[in-house]
């Protein structure tokens, strides 16, 4: 029998357990989404802090990638500094700073801990050239950045979770419009990831198979919901979408922790990233978005070998009201199929 066509579906989440609402009757046509209105923004270049970051009053760079991509020491780019691509700064602002790793401590009825940690900020050349444009060479390069400070990162004493993300755009939370992301190290391991850490864990138990494999498996076998794949990594549009248009992309071989990542693993990663962006930014009209890492913790006692790390984008198609900030639940206006089917032939 054939299975009747509701006006919306509940899909249930395999790693978290939360349910999100996929809204068949309201789904609009793919290519309304390009035509949602958007308030463009961008700030002169003549007062971008980013143009010449060191006199513009930020700091030293801690990495400096030169215009043909090499990786430069501190003390002998200094001479030549205009010749830059990628640069890597401590946060002017920082929401978490330097300080001594203690343990919580008590006011009245509550936990409390220093916010230790360290906050840098990713930026690249162009003054409006977002990852959606980047080409091949510049997204290794991006990508390669984030793998060298969460190395770095790594090795300090009260780091537990280093969180990797770029905002594009007003209504993806950026203050500036030049092209930045973020690295962030803090002392605890936040609440979203340690759901996801005890979702794959608990069906590890169960299962004996990591969820993600399971999830990526049955996503290649299915096909619907895949934009761009190659040999080793893959991106499609999650079966339980929160939002329209989101993607996920995987590395398709296990892997819990996004830095163990060899160089070869890298460039084909940064290939789906790469063209993920670009097709959201030709298919839909360029909209804002952000894109972040989610890996195991840098430090725990548990060995984190259940989880397979993997990058999540989420392109600004809808805004949280009542029923989402009431209930948790996510309304997604398009299926994630239709949204796959049209980012994939999507030309870039
Ligand atoms: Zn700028
Ligand atoms: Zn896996």
């Amino acid at each position: 029998m054939e299975k009747r066509q509701f006006l919306s579906e509940l899909r249930r989440d395999l790693v978290t357990g939360d349910w999100v609402l996929i809204a068949k009757g309201r789904a609009k046509r793919p290519n309304v989404f390009a035509d949602l209105k958007k308030e463009k923004f961008s700030q002169p270049i003549r007062l971008c802090p980013f143009e010449a970051p060191q006199k513009s009053g930020n700091l030293d760079p801690l990495l400096v990638y030169d215009r043909k991509g090499r990786r430069k020491i501190f003390s002998e780019w200094k001479d030549n500094p205009t010749d830059w691509f990628l640069q890597v700064l401590p946060n002017k602002f920082p929401a978490i700073g330097q300080g001594v790793c203690e343990d919580t401590h008590e006011v009245g009825p509550y936990l409390v801990m220093d916010g230790v940690g360290s906050h840098e900020v990713v930026i690249t050349r162009n003054h409006t050239k977002h990852p959606g444009y980047f080409s091949g060479e510049e997204m290794n390069l991006l990508v390669g950045a984030y793998k060298e400070r969460y190395l770095a990162l790594m090795t300090r004493e009260c780091v537990k979770y280093i969180s990797i993300f770029h905002n594009n755009g007003r209504a993806a939370g950026a203050s500036l419009s030049h092209p930045h992301s973020q690295i962030m190290a803090i002392p605890i391991v936040p609440l979203d990831i340690r759901r996801s850490l005890g979702g794959s864990e608990k069906y590890y138990q169960n299962h004996k198979k990591c969820v993600h494999c399971v999830m990526l498996e049955w996503e290649i076998t299915d096909r619907k919901r895949i934009i761009f794949e190659n040999e080793l990594a893959i991106a499609f549009c999650p079966f339980i979408s929160r939002a329209a248009f989101e993607i996920k992309i995987f590395p398709k071989i296990h892997q819990s922790y996004f830095e163990k990542i060899n160089e070869n693993e890298l460039k084909m990663f940064s290939e789906v990233l790469r063209i993920s962006l670009a097709k959201l930014r030709c298919g839909l009209n360029d909209p804002d978005y952000n894109f972040y890492i989610h890996t195991a913790p840098v430090k725990d006692e548990v060995d984190w070998h259940h989880y397979h790390w993997h990058v999540e984008i989420l392109p600004k198609t809808g805004v949280w009201a009542g029923f989402e900030l009431g209930t948790g639940i996510e309304i997604s206006t398009i299926e994630p199929e239709k949204a796959a089917e049209y980012l994939r032939k999507v030309k870039v």
